[in-house]
């Protein structure tokens, strides 16, 4: 029977998480309590929240990694349990004693389960014992650099040296000889040592292109354990997932419930309770090696939700009031495809350095039924050097995979950022690479492809340069739209902007910038085609092509007539040209659009179009006249109506 749920839950953490389970308990009509730093005084969980708690300075170290003050928060409050989210106390074997120890719920596994798996040799150990397959390699106590050695030398080259402590990448050192081990043993554990203050490494048999496959699982306070299917977190960079998916592409089912057994073995082998993740690697073969088990609910947990429709945040709520999980195995089904991207203020160009500032603009996709947007952001808000600069993390889901794929592709160019740089270029380049969309996915994937991502290959340029050039003509028409919408000169010929093309179809120079590289394209003022979008930014435009996105900007402006006649109705000359041709003959009727003279000013050529249909009363300039910057070039009169 259900028990009565909690009526009010402290959130120890902040961002999109803390805003995510804020979200499940006010559906549940649990309260809700927020903490919160000096820098997230006025941030989203707070004010989402029904209390906020300051609990310290900006620094996490000095706010939400401060175990006191988040349990005298919880205790003041009147909150029966605490949900850690994710990062910062949420694997923390000393926090969860002190909840104990306060009568506190920790929304999490015992402090068992945390202990068994916090150390990663200690967890192979277990792993062991409970029959999981293992990635090969030497987890021993021993930590003797000789030893290490000789297990490298006896496993064989490469090998990935790893932080017994680890997490988020840190404290790993891929080797590839024999020669370079002890100089990658002292680096990897020197950086150990500064970020988890523990050296012990383990040695672990360097796989080649494998597959980062994750399983779901939970399980209650009655003995029950299922797994909610896998996930795909192969798109990784510096060994940091990018996006994610489920299910994995090309999974069996057989392989599924191999995996998911496994998974479930490692779970129950420590009595485990709540939501954990256990990671695998899976090889080209299709075997999989147990890597890592995490004690929490994971960032990438939507894009398991999507696809199985439950609510994981509930179901951490149910069994961590002591309620039986909600489905068995045999209820949980698994429908579509969902993927999730993490949208970051960093920059890829730059070696991913994160990029801080305000979010002066932040305009997301619309959520819909295919789009979910988890964030803790919002126009305004700055993204600060104390934390993660996690921006949102963007879901899709649909039946199939490449259905889903195009509401990724599509709700990426649907954002509009600026303040910061932003990771979204890069993610839309990855979802619109060939090989994802063909689920040739393995963890050195961005490292294969980086080309391709980047666009660095030359047949790039000139399949964009065509594209950014229209985007540029187009977009100098609706400038000119919106010039004449503003004009209240009543005759001018600026106002007839339906049918008054300001550049007629006859080719057009350009210099475009793409990327670092300039190319010279000669191009028409067509319209775009509708799967490429152009996306305005301080330096430029962001041009989204089923081939990627290119960063566009126009190098030389073509200082034609088009672009900077002024409003006052007179058609003139910008700058000093030369007039080429004439097209038509004074008082003889024309129809709107129709080329109307031809000047040449910088080398180029501009078309001058009838702004209605009417008629050129007269000419003021012959071919080959010099004209100068701003003279008047013709008399037109329109048409009656
Ligand atoms: P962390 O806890 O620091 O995130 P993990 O052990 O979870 O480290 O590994 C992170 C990623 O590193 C994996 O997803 C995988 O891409 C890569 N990796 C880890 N171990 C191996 C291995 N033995 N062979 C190849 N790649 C590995």
């Amino acid at each position: 029977m259900d028990k009565e749920m909690f009526t009010k839950i402290l959130i120890a953490n902040r961002g999109e998480i803390a805003c995510r389970i804020i979200q499940t308990a006010k559906k549940m009509g649990v309260k809700t309590v927020a903490v919160f730093s000096e820098a997230d005084r006025n941030s989203l969980h707070v004010s989402l929240a029904d209390e906020a708690i300051h609990i310290g300075p900006s620094p996490s170290i000095e706010s939400y990694l401060v175990i006191d003050n988040i349990i005298q928060a919880a205790l003041s409050s009147g909150a029966q349990a605490i949900h850690p989210g994710y990062g910062f106390l949420s694997e923390n074997a000393d926090f969860c004693r002190q909840c104990d120890a306060n009568n506190l719920i920790f929304i999490g596994p015992p402090v068992e389960a945390i202990l068994a798996m916090g150390s990663k040799s200690a967890a192979k150990n277990i792993m062991a014992k409970a029959n999981v397959p293992l990635v090969p390699g030497y987890h021993g106590d021993d930590q003797n650099s000789a030893t290490l050695k000789q297990s490298a030398d006896d496993m064989g080259y490469p090998v990935l040296l790893k932080a017994a402590a680890g997490g988020g990448g840190k404290g790993m050192r891929a080797v590839y000889h024999s020669s370079e081990f002890d100089q990658a043993l002292a680096a990897a554990k020197r950086e150990a040592k500064n970020s988890f203050n523990d050296e012990i490494m383990l040695v672990e048999k360097y796989l080649q292109q494998p597959r980062h496959v994750e399983i779901q699982i939970f399980c209650d306070q009655h003995n029950n354990a299922v797994h909610l299917f896998e996930r795909d977190c192969s798109l990784q960079r510096r060994h940091q997932k990018v996006i994610e998916e489920a299910p994995a592409p090309g999974m069996t089912e057989d392989l599924r419930q191999r995996m998911g057994a496994a998974a479930i073995r490692a779970a129950t082998a420590i009595d485990y309770q709540g939501a954990g993740t256990v990671e695998f690697l899976l090889d080209s073969n299709g075997e999989f090696f147990f890597m890592e088990m995490n004690t929490r609910l994971q960032v990438e947990h939507p894009v398991t939700e999507m696809i199985s429709g439950q609510d994981l945040v509930e179901w951490q709520l149910r069994v961590a009031n002591g309620e039986p999980l909600p489905c068995t195995q045999d209820q949980l089904t698994l429908k579509g495809h969902a993927f999730e991207a993490r949208i970051y203020a960093e920059d890829p160009e730059h070696d991913f350095l994160p990029s801080t500032g305000q979010l002066t603009e932040l305009r997301s996709p619309l959520e819909t039924n295919n789009v979910r947007i988890d964030s803790g952001v919002v126009e305004g808000d700055e993204v600060s050097v104390f934390y993660d600069p996690m921006i949102a993390k963007l879901v899709v889901w649909d039946l199939d995979r490449e259905r889903a794929l195009q509401h990724l592709t599509r709700a990426l160019s649907d954002y509009k950022i600026s303040g910061v740089t932003t990771n979204i270029p890069f993610l839309y380049n990855l979802a619109s690479s060939q090989a994802f969309r063909n689920g040739d996915v393995n963890t050195g994937f961005i490292e294969e492809h980086d080309d391709e991502i980047f666009h660095r290959r030359q047949e790039d340029l000139g399949y964009a340069a065509p594209l950014a050039a229209q985007a540029i003509l187009i977009a100098r028409e609706e400038s000119a739209r919106d010039l004449a919408e503003q004009s209240n000169e009543p005759n001018s010929p600026w106002h007839l902007v339906n049918h008054w093309r300001v550049s007629n179809n006859s080719p057009q120079r350009l210099t475009v910038t793409i990327g670092t590289e300039q190319v010279k394209v000669i191009t028409e003022n067509s319209a775009l085609p509708t799967n490429i979008k152009a996306v305005n930014d301080a330096t430029g435009f962001n041009l989204f092509t089923p081939n990627g996105v290119f960063h566009c900007a126009e190098t030389q402006p073509d200082l034609g007539l088009d672009q900077d006649q002024d409003s006052s109705g007179n058609l003139a000359a910008p700058l000093n040209g030369t007039v080429v041709t004439l097209l038509v003959d004074p008082g003889i009727p024309v129809t709107k659009g129709e080329t109307l003279m031809v000047m040449e000013a910088m080398k180029m050529e501009h078309s001058i179009a009838a702004p209605s249909d009417g008629k050129v009363s007269e000419f003021f300039y012959q071919p080959g006249e010099l004209v100068d910057g701003g003279a008047e070039l013709l008399a037109f009169e329109h048409a009656e109506t």
